[in-house]
């Protein structure tokens, strides 16, 4: 597959898509979906307190974001500012104003092209975007993003994940990876997973979703 061309044509897909939670959702935004979404995320974070509680002014990062729904209802939560990284202009305009009374910054460019600061972040939030990324640039962001983490920092993923073979989807330009692909990628970045969790209470039809929390590995 043509890198080019993949970026690209999501970029596009995403630019006939409507700035709106429902749009970020896939048409999926207006029954239970997004407060189960976050409740789930919620609880995940809890898991991690014994790390997080021990940072001050907790920096977050919201990554793929779109319109910013994950940093509303589940980053602002636990952060005391949140940068929104999101490569569609419309959709950060749409996040800079909801969120324009809250501490947030906006960054407008896709993932592979991101270098976050080092040492800036307590918690760097992946959610359904990666499988916008080829798996080289993901290793090779995910390693950006361990460099960029402050000390008790985390990275959470929360993707789709496919049961058997990694499938490319052309209508979106995207690639949902399996639950072991997801590992190789880790492994390859010198992360490790210190919790995991399977979404509950979707509808069955759809993609099982998981989240990972990984660190650094430690070096000894
Ligand atoms: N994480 C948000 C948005 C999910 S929709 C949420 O859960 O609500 C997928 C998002 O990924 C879209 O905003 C799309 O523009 C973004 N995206 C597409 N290609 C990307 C890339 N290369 N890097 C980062 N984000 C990308």
């Amino acid at each position: 597959m043509n890198p080019t061309k993949f970026y690209s044509d999501a970029i596009e897909y995403w630019n006939g898509i409507e700035p709106s939670v429902n749009g970020m959702l896939g048409g999926l935004g207006t029954g239970r979906i997004p407060q189960v979404d976050a409740i789930a995320s919620r609880t995940f974070l809890r898991r991690l307190d014994y790390r997080l509680k021990k940072i001050d002014a907790l920096v977050a990062a919201d990554c793929g974001a779109g319109i910013g729904r994950v940093t509303e209802f589940v980053l602002l939560k636990v952060a005391s500012h949140v940068d929104i990284v999101e490569p569609v202009e419309k959709f950060v305009s749409q996040a800079k104003v909801h969120l324009q009374d809250k501490p947030c910054s906006f960054i407008c460019t896709g993932l592979q092209n991101w270098t976050p600061e080092k040492n800036r972040y307590g918690l760097i939030w992946n959610q359904w975007c990666l499988s916008h990324l080829t798996n080289d640039d993901l290793v090779a962001y995910l390693i950006r993003c361990s460099e960029a983490l402050s000390e008790n920092g985390v990275i959470c993923i929360k993707e789709n994940v496919s049961s058997f073979t990694e499938s490319f989807d052309k209508e979106d330009s995207s690639v949902t990876r399996t639950d072991d692909s997801f590992r190789k990628i880790f492994q390859m970045a010198n992360l490790v997973i210190i919790a995991e969790s399977l979404q509950h209470g979707f509808p069955d039809e759809l993609y099982p979703v998981k989240m990972f929390a990984l660190v650094p590995k430690p070096s000894n």
